[in-house]
């Protein structure tokens, strides 16, 4: 007999570590732009499991690729070879443009890899001293100790203090700032090219170049943390091509693996020959079950366009976005972001209220902050899609809007 919704609200309410603040939705299968809750009621995704799906849900030739490699071989540990690692690490590089991949997870173990690399590098270059990491006001990078450390949220950091030493954030515009940190102790500085928990913040490309520039001149390395904003979410395969930037390093997970669990991080240059065999690893990172289904990800992006997809249909969901914004001016106050990377901001914390709204309409999507409504879909959406979503978005927000 099948769970149903209160079954399984009641099994978490007494049996999960308390980590997550759920809505009551149980979803039970999901078909390209489409989930189905265990009523059979439909809903378009506009949230992708945040910014995961990129080839929206059950998509053929993903499932195909991990059917077949389950069937045929799932974990051999990394003292061996397999064909599907072999195949992903050559594609990661030709993809992203770097130079070689460590493969991991999630998207925290991806920054951790990234903040080692950059220690060892710092101490190999000016010793010990030279081993702090500068970030940035709002960024997000994870919830493991190293990452946490970087992520300036204290409802993320007091809990668990002390945090890592050798950890800075900074206002994000602050040049004067950052230019009196860079004072022969830091290893790295580490930016999210769009941020993403933080609200949907899009860099400047200015600012990507500047920090380069920056970098280069003090020699120090540069991290993006492309989590969220790479794998073709915002129109590109890293969002930093968008402004001719190439980091040392950058962390990647999200829509790597679309929805199965794998992260990496991407290196070039020195930064990528710093580890040697041993000082650094994972049991699970780069099986080839997860490599299967991350290389099925990546050749559908390209065999079916969808950077260009992300780049159009992005700029027609972000137009619709602006229609209601337009629409419903004592509400909304303006949309940001790049390609399918988009959030409406309120001008009253009334996020999570549409969010609910439209989700009981059949529209799948969700707050970040309370004035801060995100928007990542799957990277296969249509127009026809975005006529749909917003739509049903015009809808929730009538509803909010009335007087009671
Ligand atoms: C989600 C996210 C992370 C953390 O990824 P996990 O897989 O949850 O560990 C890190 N950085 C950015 C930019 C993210 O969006």
């Amino acid at each position: 007999m099948s769970l149903s919704l209160s079954d399984a609200v009641a099994i978490d309410a007494r049996c999960a570590i308390k980590a997550y603040a759920k809505v009551p939705v149980l979803f039970e299968r999901g078909e390209g732009v489409y989930l189905f809750d265990a009523d059979g009621k439909r809903y378009l995704d506009f949230f992708g499991g945040i910014a995961v799906c990129g080839l929206g849900h059950s998509h053929p030739k993903w499932v195909k690729a991990v059917q077949d490699q389950a069937a045929k071989l799932v974990h051999v540990s990394n003292l061996f070879y397999t064909e599907p690692q072999a195949k992903l690490l050559a594609k990661l590089a030709q993809v992203t443009r770097m130079d070689r991949a460590f493969i991991c997870n999630s998207g925290t173990e991806a920054n951790e890899c990234a903040i080692k690399i950059a220690r060892k590098w710092g101490k190999s270059k000016r010793g010990d001293s030279c081993h702090r990491v500068i970030g940035f006001a709002r960024g997000f990078h994870g919830r493991t100790l190293g990452s946490l450390s970087l992520t300036a949220n204290p409802k993320y950091q007091a809990p668990f203090t002390p945090l890592v030493p050798g950890m800075k954030t900074l206002e994000i515009h602050d040049h004067a700032a950052l230019d009196r940190e860079l004072d022969g102790t830091v290893c790295a500085v580490l930016i999210e090219p769009v941020q993403g928990e933080g609200g949907v913040w899009p860099t400047d490309p200015r600012c990507l170049q500047g920090l380069r520039k920056l970098c280069d001149e003090r020699g120090v390395l540069l991290i993006f943390d492309e989590v969220q904003s790479g794998i073709g979410r915002t129109g590109a395969w890293l969002d930093c091509h968008h402004a001719g930037v190439l980091p040392d390093l950058a962390a990647l997970a999200k829509g790597l693996g679309g929805g199965f669990p794998i992260g990496a991080c991407v290196a070039r240059g020195e930064a990528a020959e710093v580890i040697e065999p041993g000082e650094h690893g994972s049991t699970y990172s780069g099986n080839p079950l997860a490599c299967a289904a991350a290389l099925a990800v990546l050749d559908t992006i390209e065999e079916d366009d969808l950077l260009g997809n992300a780049r159009e249909t992005g700029a027609y969901l972000r137009s619709a976005l602006e229609g209601l914004v337009a629409n419903n001016p004592d509400l909304l106050d303006h949309v940001r972001g790049r390609g399918l990377m988009l959030a409406i901001e309120f001008k009253q914390p009334q996020a999570k209220q549409v969010a609910r709204a439209a989700l009981e309409r059949g529209l799948v999507c969700a707050a970040t902050g309370d004035t801060t409504l995100r928007i990542v879909p799957p990277l296969v959406l249509t127009p026809r899609d975005v006529d749909e979503g917003t739509k049903i978005l015009g809808e929730a927000l009538a509803s909010i809007a009335v007087p009671a």
